[in-house]
């Protein structure tokens, strides 16, 4: 029996592994017989359960699926965009196969990799050439190494920002070589303040705060009238969008995002953002703008240093013909979760209520349906929430509970409202129904 059992954790974790576990246990159980000479030896039967917990702990990835109940549709704490259906296979099809990553099918002779989503982005958005990069922080660093390295770069003090993980654009823009001119104060900035300093410039950035906003006595001119007088002296601007909406925020009750298309039709030169914040793609950064530009950025040596992977660059090209294809709310998962209905978001809730009181909730926990907000997150649309709904539940110990959740398998991340714990149906998808709704019935079962 116990050599049956030996022989099976040797195929499923190899005898390397298993003997280490082995041993480990081992010296566990001598360690505790030292501590306690009465104690009885332990029997072969609980050395091999024992060794068999080491084994699976030792071998669980530490990056695993959680259940997103938090509402916030952007986490990045919790990776960002999950992606759609089409995207996981174009990019599990690249992990799989051999493919013409940098061969050119026609002549037989080696191509590049910066072709492949460079097409598709001509395409839907127009622009001359487009380059795809690791994420947008090496995408901002890429480009500013290549167009702007030892020459002065103007940007407002508005826009200094740091977007979170360390990045701080002027720490970036330092990192590039380029030497920074601050323009402006933190609330006003001019036109005027722009003019007086282009002269010896050689580029002037544009970075959109992405996660504050300010109110009160504050200016800065458009966009449009920047680029304007940028161009008049000479001198190209690079636009940092960030979340790179590719559709209207607003359409969706939420406050406008800048997009894409509107930087582009403002006469930017050199457009950098995010695939995976509002895209809704995999991790990367896409910088599109005018030819030359584009063809000095992909030359620059960083460009190999912080090039996209096929799987990357194959998911993306999957993301963005959703786009194309005019299916980007009814495939993309982020844009599928904005855009729910809120009658939709309050039934699957009510729906999670009916099924938990069914398992008769203990009396110290109470369980409501209640009007709440849900947020996109992401370095975007900051400050802004949107209706959604949540289940809440009052529970004598809200932060222990929240541990609770975090432990469950998969684990459940919810938040807290009010001292209830709030679960918000629009971030989690409907094949998580089941698996969320035995967590919290076992949670609860334990405060019985
Ligand atoms: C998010 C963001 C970045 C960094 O993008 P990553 O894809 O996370 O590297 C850079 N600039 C702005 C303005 C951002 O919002």
């Amino acid at each position: 029996m116990q050599t049956v059992r030996a022989a099976r954790l040797i195929s499923a974790y190899g005898r390397l592994l298993t003997l280490d576990a082995l041993r480990s246990t081992l010296d566990e159980a001598r360690a505790r017989l030292k501590a306690d000479p009465q104690a009885a030896a332990p029997e072969n039967e609980f050395i091999l359960s024992e060794s068999e917990s080491h084994l699976a702990a030792w071998t669980q990835p530490t990056l695993q699926p959680v259940i997103n109940a938090t509402g916030v549709i952007l986490h990045t704490n919790l990776g960002r965009a999950p992606l759609s259906k089409a995207t996981i296979a174009a990019m599990s099809e690249a992990a799989q196969n051999y493919s013409n990553l940098e061969f050119d099918l026609e002549t037989g002779k080696r191509g590049s990799r910066l072709i492949h989503a460079e097409d598709i982005l001509k395409k839907l958005l127009g622009v001359a050439a487009a380059v795809v990069v690791n994420n947008n922080a090496s995408a901002v660093l890429l480009v500013l190494s290549a167009l702007a390295s030892k020459k002065r770069v103007v940007i407002a003090r508005s826009q200094l920002i740091e977007i979170g993980g360390g990045f701080r654009v002027p720490d970036v823009m330092k990192q590039s070589g380029a030497k920074l001119v601050e323009v402006g104060t933190t609330n006003k900035v001019r036109l005027s303040d722009y003019k007086d300093e282009l002269a010896d410039a050689a580029l002037v950035m544009h970075a959109h705060r992405s996660n504050f906003k300010m109110i009160g006595f504050t200016e800065e001119p458009e966009l449009i009238k920047i680029v304007d007088v940028a161009h008049k002296a000479g001198v190209i601007v690079v636009d940092d969008l960030g979340s790179g909406a590719l559709l209207d925020t607003a359409k969706y009750g939420l406050v406008h995002e800048p997009t894409v298309q509107e930087s582009l039709a403002a006469g930017v030169d050199v457009i950098c953002f995010s695939g995976d914040k509002l895209l809704g793609g995999p991790q990367a950064g896409i910088i599109v703008g005018k030819a030359e530009l584009i063809a000095k950025i992909k030359k620059h040596p960083l460009a190999r240093a912080v090039r996209a992977d096929k799987t990357c660059l194959a998911g993306i090209t999957a993301t963005l013909l959703h786009y194309l294809k005019d299916e980007a709310e009814r495939e993309i998962p982020i844009w599928k979760m904005i855009s729910a209905p809120l009658a939709e978001v309050k039934a699957r809730a009510e729906k999670w209520a009916r099924e938990l009181e069914a398992g008769s909730v203990p009396a110290l926990s109470r369980v409501e349906v209640s009007a709440n907000e849900a947020t996109v997150g992401g370095g975007s649309l900051p400050g802004e929430s949107f209706p959604s709904y949540v289940l809440s539940l009052s529970v004598k110990s809200p932060d222990k509970f929240l541990r609770r959740l975090r432990q469950q398998n998969p684990p459940v991340i919810a938040r807290t409202g009010n001292d209830k714990i709030l679960f918000d149906p629009r971030t989690v998808f409907l094949e998580q129904d089941q698996l969320l709704l035995s967590a919290l019935h076992s949670l609860l079962s334990e405060l019985k």
